[in-house]
Formats: C-alpha cells, structure tokens, sequence
C-alpha cells in the first residue's frame, strides 16, 4: 500500500489553548523520549521539515527557524555597539549561537541550558541548526538551572539572550518570567547591557503572556520594546522584547542598520536587515492597545503559566 501524502496518515497535533490547535502531517517520527526536565519528540512533518518539539510545543522548524533565531538575535546585537561577552539563557537547539557568531566583535559566549539530553539530541538530529557552533572556540556551554546560574557569578555581559521554553506549568522555565528574575538579568548585566527575549504570542487572542512579560520588564528596564515575526510553523506572529536602560531598537535609524550589518561583514542572513527591522518593531494598533490593557505582574509567588 502507497502511503499517500494529502490527507497525510498521522498528526502531530499542536494545542495552543485548550478548544484551539495547530495540526501537522507527520511523515516520520525520528525520535521521541522524556528527559528528566521535559518531553521531547523530533517529528518529520510533510509541511516544515524536521521540528523540534517540548512538552508538545513546536520549538522550531526546519523550514522557518532562520526567521525566529535571527528575529531574537541581531536586532540586540546591531543595537549593542560592542557585543562582546553574552550569555545565553537556554538556546537548546543551538541556533542562537549560531547567529551570535556571525558578529565579529563576540570574544565570549556562554550557553547554560537545563537540558543536557536536548542538547545533545539537537546536536545529533538538528545539526544544521548550530552549523558547528557549539565547536567554535569562543563558546562554553553549562548545563544547570539559568536562574541558579545567574544567582551565583559575579560576571556582568553586554548582552543576555533568553530564548527558553514557555512557561507550562511544571515545565522548569517558569520562574525565568517573573519580576525577580528579570532583577537578577539586569545585575548581571553592564550599565549599557541589553537583553532580548522571545516573549509568546503576539496574537490579541492569546496576548497574557507577552503583556505580561511587557509589563514586568518595564518595572526593571526603562526602554522596552516589543517586536513580532510571522512564524510560518507557528503559524502566528510571535512576540520578542528587548530591553535596555541604555539602547533603544526604535530609535535606530534604519540605513544604520545596513550599513553595520555590512561593516561586520555579515553577508548570509535571510530574514534581518533593515526593512525587517522597521516591520517588526511597527506593531498594529490593535496589538498596541491590547498591550496597554494588560496589568498583570509576573511574580515569584504569582508565576504565570500558558497553554
Ligand atoms: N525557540 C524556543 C521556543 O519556541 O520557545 C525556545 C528554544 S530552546 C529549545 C528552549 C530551551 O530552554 C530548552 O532547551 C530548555 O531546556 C531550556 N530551558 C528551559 N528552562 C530552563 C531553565 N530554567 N534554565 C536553563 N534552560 C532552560
């Protein structure tokens, strides 16, 4: 029997809220397993290629995951006139380190994951997405809890990346949400730091999350500023922050961008430049007063948790 390809034969079925889902036709389980922190399942899917998924959430896919790894890295990077020392939060798949890389000024870059098996996982059936990064000389890589790890050097970084998982409840990335955690960000970083964060959904039917982030990071930091990139796979436009006492990314001009984009002789991006940039900053209005209702402060005791 031929296995046909439309209506595909199985689904990876992705819940979004409870009565709302995202369905992918499955042309190939490539693996499939718990680790001691979360689920994970590498799925060949007929529509985006390989995807990495945790605890049921399209982490990201072949097809698209250049637009989501270069939408959370350069705009900070370009931001930031000397990116020389970032830490990582998260970052599994290796992506980000991949795009950090590119900018020649990084002398140091640390990674610290809580999942060393999602790691290697990824490194084993996702090499393209690090493309040899985790090799490069200029990268360390620690396994433990971020939150610990932050609580407990002394080191200060132009730029901290936190790219980590939703916060499901009793998965291990929800206590990097909250107001006291973005405290302990901004300690670790210099006078002039900058964070930047994938920040959940930018859709104004499932805005809690990123309007809460928004509004926690804005009692920490004066400047910031929400983005979003349509993530085919995701199948949303998805929201990303950035943060600075120091840089603002609405404030670049846009030439600039180019400009430094080729000064740092980065000549392979397929997402940023310029155009991208004003695009992403430029939210709709809808999604700018939906933001502006939303009150809730992310707290230790008072932790918010997605579908
Ligand atoms: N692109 C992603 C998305 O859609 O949200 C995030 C990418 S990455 C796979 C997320 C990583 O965050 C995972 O590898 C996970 O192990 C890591 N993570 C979750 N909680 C963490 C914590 N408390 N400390 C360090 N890493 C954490």
């Amino acid at each position: 029997m031929s296995s046909p390809v439309f209506p595909a034969w199985k689904w990876f079925i992705e819940f979004t809220h409870p009565t709302q889902a995202h369905m992918h036709g499955v042309k190939r389980y490539v693996y499939s397993g718990k680790t001691q922190f979360q689920d994970i399942e590498i799925i060949d899917t007929y529509f985006f290629g390989r995807c990495l998924v945790l605890d049921g959430k399209i982490q990201s896919a072949q097809f698209d995951e250049y637009i989501y790894h270069e939408a959370l890295i350069h705009p900070a990077m370009i931001i930031h006139p000397h990116p020389r020392e970032i830490l990582v939060i998260g970052g599994g798949e290796g992506a980000v380190l991949r795009e950090i890389i590119k900018h020649p000024q990084v002398e140091k870059l640390v990674m610290v994951d809580i999942d060393q098996e999602v790691v290697e996982l990824c490194q084993r059936y996702l090499p393209e997405w690090s493309n040899g990064a985790f090799e490069d000389p200029k990268v360390d890589v620690h396994f433990m809890d971020a939150r610990e790890y932050l609580e407990n050097t002394d080191y200060r970084w132009d730029i901290i990346f936190i790219d980590i998982t939703e916060p499901l409840d009793d998965n291990p990335s929800y206590r990097l949400f909250t107001k006291e955690f973005y405290q302990l960000v901004v300690q670790k970083l210099k006078k002039n730091g900058v964070t930047a964060l994938q920040a959940g959904n930018l859709n104004t039917a499932f805005f809690e999350c990123h309007g809460a982030v928004y509004n926690t990071l804005k009692l920490v930091f004066k400047n910031v500023e929400s983005y979003g990139a349509f993530i085919p796979s995701y199948d949303t436009n998805w929201g990303f922050i950035i943060a600075s006492n120091e840089y603002s990314a609405l404030g670049v001009y846009p030439a600039k961008i180019d400009t430094e984009i080729a000064r740092r002789n980065i000549n392979d991006l397929r997402f940023y430049d310029s155009q991208s940039h004003t695009n992403m900053f430029a939210l709709t209005k809808d999604v700018r007063d939906r933001r502006s209702k939303e009150k809730r402060i992310i707290e230790d005791d008072k932790p918010l948790f997605t579908y």
